[in-house]
């Protein structure tokens, strides 16, 4: 059989695509790994916030943002942005570009009450930062392309690809998969994969963030704290069921791999947390890493390679490919339908695989 489409990656991208694409044909998806969502997928902060990211970023989350609220994948969180003398400069950068409202430092403590009174004396805040249920997302995502005939298989590995007339050859062990259309959705490994089919890479660069898993501090109730941002995103932190995930929000640039966190790199951004905290890190009880993967500018890599059309990207995801994977793979679709995609044509050019050619 010759499927229309052949998607390499079973994370966001790689099933938004299927469950958008689905409807315009066959389609197969391989991932090497045992279950859909273990890279990148599986390991964010499950965070949306509109406002985070270069324009054509928040374009995509906010077209996305209808998606996540029908679907029942997001809570109420809210975000607060945290800063003190030693660094107003960069805490009244990140209030513009993230358009936050100021709060008090009082405001902010009677958020969240282990704030240093004398490392934490400017706040701003967004209030319709919510929570995202990555793992709705992906399984709605996976039942709707099988809904359509997808066929999802796992433990498979595409190890070469090759053009045999109009269609490609994707061999995985000793089978062999053919399709018209190969989507890129590999997440760190989609270089490689371009590689593998001959095409040029993009420059994607994969970066590790940590994250950890700390007991409630003090043993206060973080329920109903927000995200927290140190200025400069040099730390955050997140409830988490109880608890509250630490992240050193390192973007250390790695070669692809399946992630886990440097305990140095960890202990540095838990000091960091500290300084702006009363309560100490008694314990990590927890900690992973995963890949953020970005283009060399920032943005998200989306639809036919211009120089051959049957090669479609849905790459460099970065630090937003949750909130943003159903208008990626809405505009994935579009371009490979020839339809005339919702966002504005300056969005659809910054996201151009074209744009790096
Ligand atoms: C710590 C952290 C916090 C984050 N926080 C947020 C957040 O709050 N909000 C947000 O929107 N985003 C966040 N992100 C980013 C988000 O997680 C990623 O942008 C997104 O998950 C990328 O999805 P993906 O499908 O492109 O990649 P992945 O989920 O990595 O999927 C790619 C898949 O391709 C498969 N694959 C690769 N090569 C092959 C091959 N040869 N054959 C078969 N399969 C292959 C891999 O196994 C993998 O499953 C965060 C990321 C991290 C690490």
């Amino acid at each position: 059989m010759i499927y229309d489409f052949l998607v390499i990656g079973g994370g966001l991208a790689g099933i938004g695509a299927a469950a958008k694409l689905s409807s315009l044909g066959s389609i197969l998806i391989l991932e090497m790994e045992e279950a859909l969502g273990y890279h990148a997928s599986g390991r964010s902060a499950a965070m949306f916030e509109e406002n985070y990211g270069p324009a054509a970023v928040c374009a995509l989350s906010r077209a996305s943002a209808e998606h996540h609220r029908s679907n029942g994948c997001l809570s109420p969180r809210g975000f607060m942005l945290v800063g003190g003398p030693q660094n107003a400069e960069i805490f009244a950068q990140d209030m513009q570009a993230l358009a936050l409202e100021p709060i008090t430092a009082e405001e902010a403590r009677a958020k969240v009450p282990i704030l240093h009174p004398e490392h934490v004396t400017m706040a701003g805040w967004h209030e319709e930062a919510q929570d995202l249920d990555a793992d709705l997302l992906l399984q709605g995502f996976a039942k709707s392309a099988r809904a359509n005939g997808a066929e999802i298989v796992t433990r498979k590995t595409a190890s070469a690809i090759s053009r045999n007339g109009s269609s490609w050859e994707v061999t995985v062990g000793d089978q062999v998969f053919e399709a018209r259309q190969l989507v890129n959705a590999a997440g760190a490994w989609a270089d490689q994969i371009a590689a593998l089919a001959g095409v040029a890479p993009i420059g994607l660069q994969p970066k590790r963030r940590s994250m950890a898993r700390l007991p409630a501090p003090g043993g206060h109730d973080v329920t109903s704290w927000p995200m927290i941002m140190g200025a400069g995103e040099t730390w955050y932190a997140k409830p988490d069921a109880g608890k509250l995930l630490v992240s050193p929000a390192e973007a250390d640039p790695v070669e692809p791999h399946d992630a886990y966190a440097d305990d140095m790199v960890l202990a540095e951004g838990l000091a960091r947390y500290e300084e702006n905290v009363t309560e100490p890190v008694t314990r990590v009880e927890s900690n992973w890493a995963g890949l953020r993967s970005f283009a060399p500018d920032g943005c998200l890599v989306l639809g036919p390679d211009p120089n051959c059309p049957e090669f479609i990207w849905s790459a460099g995801q970065g630090g937003y490919g949750v909130q943003t994977s159903p208008a990626a793979a809405q505009l994935v679709a579009d371009l490979v339908a020839g339809r005339s995609p919702e966002l504005d044509q300056a969005d659809v050019a910054a996201l151009t695989p074209a744009r790096l050619r």
